[in-house]
């Protein structure tokens, strides 16, 4: 059995910067994560520059592409875009798959490739799959995370916002046309530098 004072379930975007922040401020940190890094990672690679401010990162300390994004809303009725959207500040295109491993990667702290099946408590412990054993628990292992399901259950709560759809599934929505987002020319040429995977 393996003890640390703190393991984190989960290597993503989450995961990694709590162990980087512990990490950086002398506490030891174990990352378990069920897949070996670079993963795949199903998105759409926006992130924002309060993201970017967030995780101390810029376009010159970032190893990897990292593309400004220009977008564009269009609304039914307008005949052109409207060079705006609802975030403050810049917007940034990330290959995922690059990012996470990056992430990762600097946060300096040891990784152990496992799949997180059980957790129990055993004094003032918590013992994972009778392998590693902490004092401190952190679940960031996304939707599905085993912390959350073995500690508070494993039912999914329902969002506040999809509750009364459920119960009358007569209301309609209040309008009949969706706003669409689409992306400028800067963005067009994504696919040329970060191909289909890009987004993964
Ligand atoms: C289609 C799609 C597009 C998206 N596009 C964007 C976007 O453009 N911009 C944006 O900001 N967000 C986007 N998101 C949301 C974003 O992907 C999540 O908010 C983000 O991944 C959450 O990070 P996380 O670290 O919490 O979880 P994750 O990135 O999901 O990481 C969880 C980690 O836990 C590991 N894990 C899971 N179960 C176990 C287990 N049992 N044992 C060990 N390890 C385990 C997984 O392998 C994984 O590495 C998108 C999401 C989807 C689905």
């Amino acid at each position: 059995m393996q003890h640390v004072e703190t393991i984190i379930v989960g290597g993503g975007p989450s995961g990694s910067t709590c162990a980087w922040q512990l990490g950086s401020k002398g506490h030891e940190v174990l990352v378990l994560d069920k897949a070996e890094f670079p993963r795949l990672k199903l998105c759409a690679g926006w992130i924002t520059e309060k993201a970017m401010e967030d995780l101390q990162l810029t376009q010159e300390t970032y190893p990897h592409p990292l593309l400004e994004l220009d977008i564009k809303a269009h609304y039914p009725k307008i005949p052109f875009a409207l060079s705006w959207f609802p975030t403050k500040g810049k917007n940034y295109s990330i290959r995922r798959t690059e990012f996470d491993a990056w992430l990762l990667e600097r946060s300096a702290a040891p990784v152990a490739n496992h799949t997180v099946k059980k957790i129990r408590r055993e004094g003032d412990r918590y013992i994972i799959d009778d392998t590693f054993s902490c004092r401190n628990l952190v679940g960031a292992g996304g939707t599905m995370c085993p912390v959350r399901r073995n500690l508070f259950g494993d039912e999914r709560r329902k969002s506040r916002r999809s509750r009364p759809w459920k119960r009358n599934s007569n209301i309609r929505p209040a309008r009949t046309t969706a706003t669409f987002i689409s992306v400028s020319a800067a963005c067009w040429d994504m696919p040329g530098m970060c191909p289909r995977a890009m987004t993964m």
